[in-house]
């Protein structure tokens, strides 16, 4: 993604939602396929998709903070994306089978459409996840299944797609409590491309005042010569 590009998904993304906000950043970086295909991602070839954007945008490294629920404690680590990206495996099956006592569910893994049609809602993300409940021969109702069914769901659903809640074990270094930090690729990704908008507006007010030169001018150079333009003016 050029910079032009950057900055206009910067500039529309900022009042998105979240979710919409990722659908803008995949269907602008990565994949030139309409919105509805990426609607129907996977939640984890969400955060895949959005860990390979992060990837060609920044590069490899991830500078992550994370803070110790007990002591405040921060903890800084870097991790790669290919190493993320590696523990997962690339096809989903489009649906699996999860015995449950007297009951058989046929569950699917959910996509960025599910999310955004439960609206925050538990209870309607599980029945989305589940195709089918069966008990001896008997298909169920959603209402009909409990809540024990599903907590397996959402374990099953973390088996079936494990990019789609990444976390991070960490063990802190002053308080020695040990813990599972969730990770969000998103999150993560959207406050670079903030900083990276701020600085790149900065850059264009710099260069502009001095030399009057035009926005569209301006991102159309190379980084290396913007930034080369810009240690001659503070020279
Ligand atoms: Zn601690």
């Amino acid at each position: 993604m050029d910079a032009k590009k950057l900055l206009t998904v910067w500039e529309t993304g900022r009042s998105a939602a979240p979710l919409e906000r990722a659908i803008l950043l995949l269907a602008v970086g990565l994949d030139p396929t309409a919105e509805e295909t990426i609607r129907e991602y996977p939640l984890g070839l969400k955060e895949r998709k959005l860990l390979t954007l992060r990837q060609q945008l920044f590069g490899p490294q991830l500078e992550v903070v994370a803070t110790c629920p007990v002591c405040a404690e921060q903890l800084e680590f870097s991790i790669l994306t290919t190493d993320l990206l590696q523990t997962a495996p690339r096809a989903l099956p489009e649906t699996a089978e999860l015995p449950l006592d007297d009951v058989t569910l046929t569950v699917r893994p959910l996509t960025i459409n599910d999310l955004i049609l439960a609206q925050g809602d538990g209870r309607a993300l599980f029945e989305r996840a589940v195709v089918t409940a069966v008990r001896q021969g008997e298909v169920l109702a959603s209402d009909d299944l409990s809540v024990e069914a599903a907590a397996a769901v959402a374990d099953q659903l973390r088996t079936l797609d494990p990019l789609m809640a990444l976390t991070f074990d960490l063990t802190c270094p002053a308080c020695e409590h040990a813990w599972s930090a969730p990770f969000d690729p998103l999150t993560f990704l959207w406050a670079e491309i903030e900083r990276w908008g701020q600085r790149m507006l900065q850059t264009v007010h710099t260069l502009a005042s001095t030399y009057g030169w035009s926005e569209e001018d301006i991102l159309n150079m190379s980084a290396w010569r913007r930034d080369y333009y810009v240690e001659l003016i503070r020279s």
